[in-house]
């Protein structure tokens, strides 16, 4: 006969975190930079106290359980009180991407049905706009005290303070099953309309006890931690949930994601651990190292979201920070992967240590994956074998919100990436698979062309993309972005490539630009340039 076990079933629920950060961390602070232009502190017990005000206001307006309430807002200390007051009454809270074009946003809105949506001052013009096209929302929340509140505006609106103002926190936190959505993101997708990834508080709590691991970001109580990832790209890793569960400090930047504002803001609050995607970090590098700056407290950053180039990681650790690679995504919650270092690595020399934190590193407990071939069969893990990436796990999707195809293969997701696994179980990512360069039926991975070029010194930012050719088919191009001030011709560029890569693997031609385009989350759009470079023509073509 089964013999069940004999403990304590508690529900693993969002609210428990905010729960446990009051309790056993209260005086820990959470500092600001706020839209109002200031500095803002308080603690986690604060924190608790508002986000429980938040729920009662919530149920004040009618808010129910599964009700979806949406958010425009940047990283900030209301946004997390929205954050645990939404999820931790039973509603769901849907972060809304303000980069993305204002149609999407009225798409993503309507899709997800927000009954309320809470915004930064930033974002009334968008608010404004979108507002005609959204009849189903009952009321814009603008994120602000009534001294701030627009003294206009073409739409009805909230006055955050005021709901927060008018509950007297006397609310206890509701237990429920774990079951039930907590959040909603919706990918940025590329082609066709975005998809909405559902989480679960079970997942979601899962994902933060096992992100916080030392070997995924490794987040303590001793750190201070700067999210650069903004919360409205996949919940900012997790951070807004992991951080609070270890009981580390917590600064928000805001709007101010400049180099020199974010290294003001490490400095003055003595900044250990910072996340963001590869571009945010391009910019405080050059501030940092035209200034010749050096950071005092500061010494590990998370990567992620596109390839962090192997310039960028040496550039980093030069300033004495160690890079974290990590793969994830937003039907992933996100993290799937980092790059932690094994003990039999200790003595590997810096190059060849460098060649192991290019990859995006090991699976972290809770995601299994695999890499297969075209016809679905598993591919081996000696590192050069390349395939179609699946993965699984209990803060993957099972489906997409409000869609009823089934997005997957024998219970595992497709992640659309393409990558191989060496023996050790370090993943490396070659390629979107839309971005690969199939060169004559042999293909390129884009980004290892990227890396070597980000090496070169001329170059700000590169974009390696597929160009037509009569008799391969594809053939790479590369479109460079050069560095202020700096110059390089394309023979120079081409020659650089000269035993970095297969000879056959160098870009038939650069070409330099004033701009890359990037999406919604700060990655190169590399859909955008494939069009603007549709009838580009290769010289030896
Ligand atoms: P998103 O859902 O917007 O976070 O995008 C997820 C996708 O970003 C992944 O499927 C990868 O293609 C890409 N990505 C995320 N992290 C990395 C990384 N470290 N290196 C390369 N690509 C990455």
């Amino acid at each position: 006969m089964a013999l069940m076990g004999q403990m304590m079933s508690a529900p693993l629920l969002i609210s428990s975190i905010i729960k446990h950060a009051a309790r056993y961390y209260g005086s820990t602070e959470i500092v600001s930079r706020r839209t109002e232009g200031d500095l803002h502190r308080y603690t986690y017990r604060d924190c608790e106290l508002r986000a429980r005000k938040v729920a009662q206001a919530l149920g004040a307006l009618g808010v129910q359980q599964g009700e979806r309430v949406g958010t425009l807002a940047w990283n900030g200390y209301r946004h997390l009180e929205v954050y645990y007051g939404v999820s931790g009454m039973g509603a769901v809270c849907h972060t809304i991407n303000p980069r993305l074009f204002p149609e999407q946003i009225a798409y993503i809105v309507n899709h997800a049905e927000d009954g309320y949506v809470f915004f930064d001052l930033t974002f009334l013009p968008l608010v404004e706009g979108v507002a005609p096209h959204c009849p189903n929302v009952k009321g814009w929340v603008a994120m602000t005290d009534r001294a701030h509140m627009p003294a206009e505006s073409k739409v009805p609106l909230l006055c955050y303070e005021e709901l927060v103002d008018a509950q007297d926190g006397n609310y206890e936190w509701p237990l429920f099953d774990e079951n039930l959505a907590s959040s909603l993101c919706y990918t940025s997708g590329t082609t066709g309309n975005p998809k909405g990834a559902l989480y679960s508080h079970r997942s979601t709590v899962l994902h933060s006890y096992a992100s916080a691991l030392p070997d995924a970001l490794g987040c303590s109580a001793h750190d201070v931690i700067l999210p650069v990832v903004p919360m409205f790209h996949v919940n900012a890793w997790g951070l807004p949930y992991s951080v609070p569960l270890v009981g580390a400090k917590l600064v928000f930047p805001g709007a101010k994601l400049d180099g020199a504002s974010l290294y003001e803001l490490f400095e003055q609050e003595k900044v250990t651990f910072s996340a963001g995607v590869p571009t945010v970090w391009l910019g405080l590098l050059q501030y940092v190292q035209s200034n010749n700056l050096e950071f005092s407290t500061f010494r590990r950053t998370v990567i992620g979201g596109s390839a962090a180039p192997p310039a960028m990681i040496r550039a980093l650790e030069a300033l004495d920070v160690e890079v974290i690679h990590a793969w994830g995504m937003t039907e992933m919650s996100p993290l799937g992967t980092s790059c932690k270092l094994l003990a039999k690595h200790d003595a590997l020399s810096d190059a060849d240590r460098h060649k192991i934190q290019e990859k995006q590193g090991r699976v972290i407990y809770g995601v299994d994956m695999k890499i297969v071939d075209g016809e679905g069969k598993e591919l081996p893990w000696d590192g050069k074998a390349f395939g179609d990436l699946m993965v699984r796990g209990p803060w993957i999707i099972d489906r997409y919100y409000r869609n009823d195809s089934n997005p997957l293969v024998d219970g595992w997701f497709p992640t659309g990436d393409v990558a191989t696994i060496d023996e050790d179980g370090f993943m490396q990512i070659t390629d979107r698979s839309k971005d690969v360069i199939k060169s004559g039926g042999e293909w390129i991975s884009s980004i290892d062309i990227e890396n070597v070029a980000a090496a070169h010194p001329a170059v700000h930012m590169a974009a390696c993309i597929s160009a037509y050719h009569p008799k391969w088919d594809e053939r790479p191009l590369l479109v460079v972005v050069k560095k202020p001030g700096a110059e390089v011709t394309r023979e120079e560029l081409l020659q650089f490539f000269e035993g970095k890569v297969a000879k056959w693997w160098i870009p038939d031609d650069v070409a330099f630009v004033t701009e890359i385009p990037l999406t919604a989350t700060g990655k190169m759009q590399k859909l955008k340039l494939r069009e603007q470079f549709k009838d580009y023509k290769l010289p030896a073509a």
